[in-house]
């Protein structure tokens, strides 16, 4: 397979660098990794409900949830949430007690403080969003407590936008994929895994969303934190730390 390369040619390609700064990655080494990494996703992707609807009010409601806090944990919290406050209207017309109340146990609170100052902003009559999310990045951004990942979640996954998003588990993919040199912990290095990221993506922002998708959910299945599950990830052919042999690889999956 033509873009399935050497360790030797991999390692080299990633000391390769672009005017930006970002490390050149050959157009083919994409598609495979798209292509492979999306195939893997249809098989075997979780049945989330936030992967259910394409409600921006819900995948806002979900994305800000399930910052640094576990799927199994949201899960609960994210229906109750949504039966007491079922629209971003309703949400602004709740008292911060009656948010709070809702969000207790979920910990991070200024989330909640901040999805509700949002809901008021964004319903305030007269005002520039007339009730509605943008769809845009850039817009999202400029609305409280939302940052470059929450944005490009929001404008993919309920817009189907054609935008990237970098969270931990995306850049622990990408950094092991593309660039094992790059620390996401240095802000320079993560403006490089932002700019793969926006690389790496399909054409489309039908398929943009599935590739999103799937590299949280390698992120956060296969290739992890603790562990790399080398013997079953769908893009080891193309993976410059697996050529590499580096870290702990594991031949059973896990939970
Ligand atoms: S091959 Fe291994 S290191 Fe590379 S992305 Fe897959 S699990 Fe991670």
């Amino acid at each position: 397979m033509g873009a399935a390369l050497s360790a030797r040619r991999r390692n080299d390609a990633t000391k390769a660098r672009r005017p930006d700064g970002a490390p050149s990655i050959d157009a083919a080494r994409f598609r495979t990794f798209g292509s492979r990494l999306r195939a893997w996703y249809r098989r075997n992707a979780r049945d989330l409900p936030w992967r259910q609807t394409r409600d921006p009010y819900r995948i806002l409601v979900s994305e800000l949830m399930l910052q640094q806090t576990q799927v199994s944990r949201v899960l609960g919290f994210y229906h109750r949430f949504l039966e007491r406050f079922p629209s971003l209207t309703a949400l602004a017309e709740a008292r911060p007690k009656q948010v709070r109340e809702q969000w207790e146990g979920l910990g991070y609170y200024a989330r909640a403080r901040n999805l509700h100052k949002l809901s008021r902003q964004v319903t305030r009559d007269g005002g520039e969003y007339g009730g509605t999310l943008p769809a845009e990045p850039e817009a999202l951004r400029a609305l409280p407590g939302i940052g470059a990942y929450t944005a490009g979640a929001v404008a993919s996954f309920a817009h189907e936008k054609r935008a990237a998003l970098v969270d931990t588990n995306v850049a622990r993919v990408l950094s092991r994929v593309f660039a094992p040199h790059l620390h996401p912990k240095r802000s320079r290095d993560l403006t490089q895994l932002w700019t793969l990221a926006q690389r790496s993506l399909p054409r489309t922002g039908r398929a943009t969303w599935t590739h999103n998708q799937a590299l949280m959910e390698l992120g956060a299945l296969v290739c992890t934190a603790r562990v790399k599950n080398c013997a079953r990830c769908p893009v080891r052919a193309v993976c410059a730390t697996y050529a590499a042999d580096v870290g702990p690889v594991l031949t059973r999956p896990r939970a």
